[in-house]
């Protein structure tokens, strides 16, 4: 259980919150530790902009899974949860992104860690700087929290977390 990892979550189709969920509960099924998470946020679509708002959140884990058995796994929930890639940066029924794996590199055909956009959007930067108390030292140096996009007003609390566990966030 000793890599820490961020992984983020989006979706843009209806039911969303009932992805999210699903996408959660899958996670903690599959014998990973959600250590820290952060509230829910409503985001403007970024990329391609005749489309839904997403919800998106930040989750902190810790997981013995090597990268691309991590990534197997985050895939296989896509996959679950009926994600179709009709349009690149389009609609989702659920994305999940590895953002960071401990403070590793990693550069494949199919893994790039840390992900090489974590820096360029708003809906990474402001979920993940609600929790960056729960982020080792040599994780925070990878991450820009002096960019503007921590002000990016298309970004907004949807569901604040006041509870213990993350499921809480999924009720009522
Ligand atoms: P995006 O997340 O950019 O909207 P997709 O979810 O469709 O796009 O991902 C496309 C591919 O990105 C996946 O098939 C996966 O192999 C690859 N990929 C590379 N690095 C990562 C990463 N850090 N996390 C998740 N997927 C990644
Ligand atoms: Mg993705």
């Amino acid at each position: 259980m000793s890599n820490k990892v961020v992984i983020s979550l989006g979706t843009n189709i209806e039911p969303r919150l009932l992805y999210l969920k699903n996408a959660v509960q899958s996670i903690l099924d599959s014998n990973i530790t959600i250590e820290d998470f952060s509230s829910i946020y409503e985001t403007d679509p970024i990329g391609y902009e005749e489309q839904d708002n997403f919800l998106n959140m930040i989750l902190i884990v810790k997981t013995s899974l090597n990268p691309y058995k991590l990534l197997e796994l985050t895939q296989r929930i896509e996959i679950e949860l009926e994600r179709e890639r009709l349009v690149r940066w389009g609609p989702r029924t659920i994305d999940l992104d590895m953002l960071l794996y401990n403070n590793e590199y990693e550069n494949s055909d199919v893994l790039t860690i840390p992900h090489p956009r974590i820096n360029e959007r708003a809906f990474v930067l402001i979920p993940l700087y609600e929790i960056k108390s729960s982020l080792e030292d040599n994780q925070l140096s990878i991450i820009n929290f002096e960019n503007s996009l921590l002000r990016d007003e298309g970004v907004k609390i949807w569901k604040l977390k006041d509870g213990e566990g993350v499921l809480e966030l999924f009720e009522s």
